[in-house]
């Protein structure tokens, strides 16, 4: 027996035998489902057990499961070559930087593996922008209370959550928290320390808030009057999960800067900072970079999602079906007054504000095989892939008002 072999076999790992495994560490408060492959909008379980996906790997697979393209631009990618390092050129990093900078506000691009990464180089960008245009003296981000950015120690810091932050020693300093979306208190944190506003067109995780195209207009406004950087993190609500390409073309303004992940790569792991030129100065050769960033096998799926979502008519459809699930959410909360307090949200990043526990909830909406995520404030995300049906929409809307009507109404 080799070595390995022996290793594997000790009594440690071989102690578990049912549930989740503990040898994975326990960082999330999972259900207890295992899926084994996934259909367009349905997961599925080695049992064939089939569940109704309105949760999309928290806004990640844009096009649903086992895409075919993606699958094809993968597999190619796959036979081809995995990983250069940023040492060499990429060749589809330089594809995808150029189909991006065509279809947004942005210039430059720069390639990492998720939100928090995408989050952190707006971080790094904005404070390297002050820093190289004079104003070294200029390194404090505002922020908005109920704003994710992440789990590094920086993005925890600019989100500010308490529960984030406990334990993990002094939070990174430079953040300024204001309450969202109230433009009084905004101006009045603008400091001469001040080098950028970072906001979440709309908050995913703070409850599906959406800041209003005012008030998204005042901040653009703000920030040319002071010389700051405007910074979205489009993360959640960016790559057509509101209808447009990103959620701050409904204001009609651009940003500086802007944080990309989750649906960019539509379950591969990607994520990028879109900058305009006067916006990318700070980051030279050698003050920013990742190994895996822009890899070849992200970039051909990265490729493969924007080729769907740039599709004529696929954002039309996504506006479209957005009057369906509100429609249906609405005639759902018609029916259940006592369970249902608001339906809210942008495109197909919805949230039902409830009058019920959100955990209890999403126990019985598992119960009716389907699958949604919680928010703060105690709001239920539905969250489907952006290709989905009608009959998809009609189908959840059902499967959440039967499991709504198990859940009692406190009195
Ligand atoms: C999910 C999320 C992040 C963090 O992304 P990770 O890939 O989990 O690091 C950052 N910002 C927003 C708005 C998010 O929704």
């Amino acid at each position: 027996m080799s070595a390995s072999l022996a290793a594997s076999e000790t009594p440690k790992a071989a102690a578990h035998t049912t549930g989740p495994s503990p040898a994975v560490m326990a960082t999330y408060a999972r259900q207890d489902l295992v899926f084994e492959r996934g259909e367009g909008t349905w997961l599925v379980t080695a049992e064939g057990e089939r569940y109704l996906d309105f949760a999309s790997g928290i806004a990640v697979n844009v096009l649903g499961h086992a895409h075919p393209s993606l699958i094809a631009a993968l597999t190619e990618q796959a036979h081809k070559l995995w990983h250069t390092s940023n040492l060499y050129r990429v060749a589809g990093q330089e594809r995808l930087a150029e189909r991006l900078v065509a279809a947004t506000f942005a210039d430059r691009v720069f390639f990492c593996n998720s939100g928090a990464e995408a989050c952190e180089a707006a971080i790094k960008a904005a404070r390297r922008y002050q820093y190289v245009t004079g104003h070294p003296e200029r390194w404090r981000i505002i922020t908005f209370e109920g704003a994710f950015h992440g789990r590094t120690l920086a993005t925890i810091a600019a989100g500010g959550n308490p529960r984030y932050l406990e334990g993990f020693g002094p939070p990174v300093e430079g953040f300024d928290q204001v309450p969202f979306a109230e433009l009084a208190a905004t101006e009045a944190a603008i400091g001469p320390e001040t080098a950028a506003i970072f906001i979440e067109p709309v908050q995913g995780e703070g409850g599906i808030n959406v800041a209003p195209p005012e008030f998204m207009r005042d901040l653009r406004a703000l920030c040319d009057k002071h010389g700051l950087l405007l910074m979205l993190d489009e993360v959640q609500c960016g790559m057509g999960r509101t209808g447009k390409l990103f959620a701050h073309e409904w204001a009609g303004i651009t940003p500086d800067l802007m944080a990309v992940a989750k649906g960019i790569g539509g379950g591969f792991p990607l994520g990028a900072l879109l900058a305009t030129e006067e916006a990318a100065k700070g980051l030279v050769a050698g003050t920013h970079g990742s190994t895996f960033g822009g890899n070849p096998l992200a970039m051909a799926v990265g490729n493969a999602v924007l080729d769907a979502v740039l599709e004529p008519g696929f954002l039309d459809q996504v506006r479209q079906r957005t009057l369906r699930l509100k429609q249906a959410l609405a005639a759902v909360q018609d029916q259940l007054p006592d369970h249902v307090e608001e339906v809210r949200g942008e495109g197909l990043l919805t949230g039902l504000k409830l009058k019920v526990p959100v955990p209890a909830v999403i126990k019985a909406a598992i119960g009716e095989k389907l699958l949604v995520a919680g928010a703060s404030g105690n709001v239920v995300r539905m969250l489907p892939p952006l290709n989905i049906t009608d009959e998809e929409i009609a189908d959840a809307a059902e499967r959440l008002a039967r499991a709504l009507e198990t859940v009692p109404v406190q009195t």
